[in-house]
This record gives structure tokens, sequence and C-alpha cells, in this order.
């Protein structure tokens, strides 16, 4: 081909300005990263010989090679293992094709820059921190099953070139030539070091090469250069196949690095086998910090798979439930046959076996941390709350244990405090049967609903369902222990003992029967607003609030439908009246215009006092200007 010049996308010559221009410390964790890469690239090179006999005939040693060359001060790191043909080259290290680089950049506008050392990695840039250290890479690749090599060079000029390559066997080298300030990585101890300390857990051989030895060299000092370049100086033992205790934290640490792409260590480590039905063995981390595409569709959601020592996959979600997608990890079964493919596993009954063990391992991790140490347990709540909330609907056989592992914030609670359904149950005045939940966008905002007096002022305490999914899961939920879930601003609630109720609902009817004529024009006035207007009995202070009519979809319901694409109806909801309250009193002695303004009024403040906005601001604004200069 010929050489050809392409300038960085935006994108990505900005993110090359912040690392190369990034004060970060550790420049040296570079070499972690393009060890983990080249890594990887064996670990798909193994995977594909297992179905291309070509690979399997010619059984390549796979090894990563560090070759430092002092006079050229060069830094080589090499692979055999699956190279690239010269669109992924392109893909791979010119653009931002790839989506975690996208998000990079979101980052990156978000906070400015500020810790920009600590995502790299985090996002997939591990490639570019080797611009912390050169100021040129050149990369030279062949990809396995073609006999085609190219070169992809750059010098930060804001372009990149590529060419043809000189190499002759599969796999990818990249040359990095140093800055003047950072020769220390042309030392055969300190990159000894650096493997130990980060990479030793890579499966392959890690060795490293004096590229460029003195011209006087003596024999025997050549020797026993060359013994010593052809040891491994890693101990290649995969973590999960080692005896916990004879684990480092900080390996298990950087393991999870190297797995995750994270710049923090895991907040939990979870090394288990499987033993009886199937055998297999498990690392699984919980994270700090959720994903930021925990949400997202298409994005890897599952462990990684290997069979018998050989990476199979890195992202099998047949291992996990799609509620614990945030666990990372690797599974390592030796009941599978090596040539499993993705349909394969689909409908596996080993692959099913071993979800259900890890599911319930996790399970029995989180309630024993929330036990254990509650504050702890929040912490991690916090992040990953919302998604388990999912498995309530999406894991039915699992689902009580999910329900039990559940926070809310409660109306009478302070901010930062949650409880469970088993927390709030014990703490329910000996009368109170149901479980009453209010739904509200926050957790402030809620606390002052209208709908939330009565039950308050008798002691009750009401959950507070402010994420977008609760009020998805509230249906599905169903009884906790044996008593209802029910939402305060629904149908028709009534707190206290039997007796009260009755007395309740005769007082409510008498009040009802005095207050029918303004019941009634009310219900004139708002027809196309409401569907009924009646006297509540979950008000105190309050004058009015608006409910939701039974069987009709709450408002916060409707914008999440809405928010999907959905078609839904006007729902028409209840306006409930605080019988007494002195405003009900007055509006009852109003008639005509004036009692056509009041309505419309009441109806506003309704919709403002639970966050919702007046459907004719205007007018709005425009009655209360009236109500002012008439009080004036
Ligand atoms: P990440 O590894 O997180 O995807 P990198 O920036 O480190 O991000 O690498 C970008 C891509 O370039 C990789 O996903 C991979 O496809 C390719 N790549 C990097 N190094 C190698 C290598 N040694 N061999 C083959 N492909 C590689």
């Amino acid at each position: 081909m010929e050489k050809k010049t392409e300038t960085f996308k935006a994108e990505i010559a900005e993110m090359l300005n912040l690392v190369v221009n990034s004060l970060y410390s550790k420049k040296e964790i570079f070499l972690r990263e393009l060890v983990s890469n080249a890594s990887d690239a064996i670990d798909r090179a193994k995977f594909l010989a297992l179905t291309d006999s070509s690979i399997a005939a010619e059984n390549p040693e796979w090894a990563v090679k560090i070759a430092f060359d002092k006079e050229n001060k060069t830094l080589t790191i090499s692979d055999n293992g699956i190279g690239m043909n010269l669109e992924e080259l392109e893909n791979n290290l010119g653009t931002i094709a790839r989506s975690g680089t996208k998000k990079f950049r979101e980052m990156l506008k978000e906070k400015g820059g500020a810790d920009l050392p600590e995502l790299i990695g985090q996002f997939g840039v591990g490639f570019y921190s080797a611009f912390m250290v050169a100021n040129k890479v050149r990369v030279e690749t062949m990809k396995r099953g073609t006999d085609q090599a190219f070169a992809w060079e750059s010098d930060l000029s804001g372009v990149y070139v590529l060419s043809d390559g000189s190499r002759d066997f599969p796999g990818t080298s990249i040359t990095l030539y140093l800055n003047d300030d950072q020769l220390e990585y042309l030392d055969v101890y300190r990159l000894k070091d650096l493997i130990s300390k980060y990479s030793d857990f890579i499966t392959y051989p890690v060795t490293i090469h004096n590229q460029n030895p003195p011209k006087d060299e003596k024999s025997e000092d050549r020797e026993k250069r060359l013994e010593d370049e052809a040891k491994a100086v890693n101990t290649m033992v995969a973590l999960w196949k080692r005896p916990k205790s004879e684990v480092k934290d900080s390996e298990y640490e950087e393991f999870y690095r190297h797995l995750a792409h994270d710049w923090e260590g895991p907040f939990e480590t979870i090394p288990f086998s499987g033993e009886g039905q199937v055998e297999f063995k498990a690392l699984l981390f919980l994270p700090k910090r959720a994903d930021m595409n925990l949400y997202m569709p298409g994005q890897k959601h599952g462990l990684s798979l290997y069979v018998r020592n050989v990476f199979i996959s890195d992202d099998v979600d047949m291992l996990l439930p799609s509620w614990l997608r945030f666990v990372k990890g690797v599974v390592d079964s030796s009941d599978l046959p090596l040539n499993v493919s993705r349909e394969m596993l689909q409908d596996d009954a080993i692959i099913r076996k071993i979800k259900s063990a890890v599911t319930s391992k996790l399970l029995n991790v989180f309630e024993d941390i929330r036990k254990k140490d509650p504050a702890r347990y929040a912490e991690f709540y916090a992040k990953f709350g919302m998604v388990m909330k999912e498995g309530v609907y999406s894991d039915y056989a699992n689902s009580e244990r999910i329900k039990k592992l559940l926070l809310f914030a409660t109306a009478r609670g302070e901010d930062s405090r949650k409880v469970s359904f088993a927390d709030y149950v014990a703490a329910m005045p000996a009368s109170q049967k149901d479980i009453y939940y209010a739904v509200g966008r926050n957790e402030n905002d809620a606390r002052k609903l209208p709908q939330l007096e009565a039950a308050l002022s008798r002691g009750i305490d009401v959950l507070l369902f402010c994420d977008p999914i609760d009020e998805y899961i509230a249906d599905s939920l169903g009884e906790f222990e044996g008593h209802k879930f029910v939402d305060v601003g629904s149908g028709n609630v009534s707190f206290g003992t039997e007796e009260e109720v009755k007395a309740e609902k005769e007082a409510g009817e008498k009040q009802a029967e005095l207050l029918k004529p303004l019941i009634d024009s009310l219900k004139n006035t708002l027809k196309e607003r409401v569907a009924d207007v009646r006297i509540s009995t979950r008000l105190k202070d309050s004058p009015c609030c608006l409910v939701a009519a039974e069987g009709a979809m709450s408002p916060s319901m409707v914008r999440m439908m809405r928010a999907m694409q959905q078609d839904v109806p006007e729902q028409k909801r209840v306006l409930e009246l605080n019988a007494s309250h002195r405003l009900v009193e007055k509006l009852g002695k109003l008639t005509g215009e004036e009692l056509e303004k009041s309505a419309t009024l009441l109806y506003d403040t309704a919709l403002i006092a639970e966050g919702s906005l007046v459907s004719d601001p205007a007018r709005f604004a425009k009655l209360v200007t009236e109500l002012m200069l008439g009080n004036a």
C-alpha cells in the first residue's frame, strides 16, 4: 500500500493531548496497559485456534516479549496474538469507533480533565497511555489468517501514518520512542518490578530482552543474559486457580484492573469454587462504582469464561442474570467442551447451573455485607441498588431474596437513613396492616406530599419510592411477610383500626352530604380535568390533593411510559378535599365566576404541591395576581 497520512479524529487528538500533558505520577501504568492488550490479543488467537486447524497445526508458543534498546531509547512490547488488519488498525487506534472512547470524551467535558489520569484505562484508552512516556509510537502488526503486515505510527503531531509493515509472522509489536526523562524503563530490573507488580497473573510468559547489548559483551555474559531472557518474569498462574490464602490483596487488585479496565481497586473480591453438580472456579468482583454503561443496551455485561484455562469469551452474559450485570469476574469450568459456541452457551445446562450457583453466591455475599456492616452495605447499595431492583421482576426465582436486600428512605426518617422492608415492618404500630409507600421525584419533595399527612399524623411511616424504577417494581412486590404494599397516593386508603376506619367513613359521608353543593359544582367546573371530587381521608394540613383513580396509572408511570414512546391517554385523577380545612369551608360559600376561578386555582395548587406542572401557567399567574390584588 502507499503511505497514508490520516488526521486523528478530533476526539482522539483532544484525548491524546490530555494524556500527554497529564501530570500522572504513575506513568508506569502504560506497561500494564500494553501487556494487558497483548495478553487479550493472545487470548483471542488461542480461542481462534480451537476452530482454525492451521493455527492449531502451527502450535505457536504464545508469549509476550518486552525488548529494550538503550542506544535508540526504544521499548517494544510484542505478542504473537490475533494481530490487526488495516481496517482494525485504523478503527482501533485512530477513530472513536469504540464507545469507550466516546464516553471518555463526555466524561472529560464534565470533569474538565481534573481526574484524567484515573480515567485512562477505565474507558479503554489504554493504548494511548503509551504517549505518557513516549513522543513517538510505532505499531507493527499482522492479523492471524492473513499474510499482510501493516504499520501505524504517530508522533503526536495530530496525524498518524499507515503503511505496509515489516512483520513476518502474526501478532503485534508496539515500539515506544521514549522521552528523555523516561529512560528508566530501559532497565531490566525496573521492567521486572513492573511486571511483578502489575502483570504477574498474565497467563502467558512475559520475557524481557536487551535488544542492543554492548558490542563488547563477553561470551559468558551473553550466555547468562540469554538464559535469563528466556525465563518468564511472571508466575503465570491464573489467580482463580490459586488458594485464596496464598494470593495477596494487591494481586487480586491488579487482576481486577486488568479485567475490568478500572482505575480503582474492587469493592469486594469473591473467590469461590463450585462443587457437586458442576465443577468450576470463579473469581468475582464487585466494583466500587457503577460503569457508565450500566444502563446502555449492547454493552459488555457478563463474566469472562474460561474452559480449562483457555479463554473463551470476555462477555458471557448467560452466566449472570441481568440485574447482576455490574459484577465483573472470571468463571473457569472444566465441564464444558472447548469448542463451545455462543449459541451452545445460550441453552446449556452446565451454564445454567453455574449461573444459578454464581447468583446464589452473590446473594450470600450481599446478605453478609448487609448483616456485618450495614454502613458499607449502604455505600454499595447507593451505587447498585437501582439495578438490583430490576431483579424483583426479572429474576423470579430469586425475587424474595432480592426484595430483602432493597433499601428505601422513609417519610419520617432522616435524609440518608434507608430501611429494608423488614426494618419497616418491625417498626410498624400494632394496628398497621399494610406497607405504605409514596411515589415522588426525590426524597425531599416526596416527604412534603399532602397525601402523606394523615399517615404521618397517626404515627405511620411511609416508604419513599423515588427511583424511576420503584413504581415499576411496586406491582411486582406483591406482599412482604403477609403485608400488602399500598400507594398512599392512589385509590382509597384508610389508616387506623377497623373502628377508626368505619367512624371516618361515616364522618366522611356526613361531610360529603354537607358539602354536596360544593362537590357538585367543583365536579362540574373541573369535569374536563378530574375523574371525581371527594372528601379525603389522607389530609390533615393541606386543603386538597390529587390521587390516582382506582385502577388508573399514576402520573410518574405515565411520564415513564411516554418516555418509552408509548401512547398513554390522559389519566384523569381524583381531587380530594380536606373537609375540615378553612379554605374548603370558604369555597362552599362561593358561586358563579368566583367559584370557577377558585376551583381552577385549587386544582393547580394541588398539582404544584406534588411537583407537577400546571397546564396553563399564564392563566394560573393571572388568577394569583387577581387574588393578591383582591386581598390588598
Ligand atoms: P481496550 O483494550 O480497552 O479496548 P486500547 O486503547 O488499549 O483499548 O486498545 C484499543 C483496541 O486496539 C483494542 O480493543 C484492540 O482491539 C486493539 N489492540 C490494542 N493492542 C492490541 C494488540 N497488542 N493486539 C491486537 N489488537 C490490539
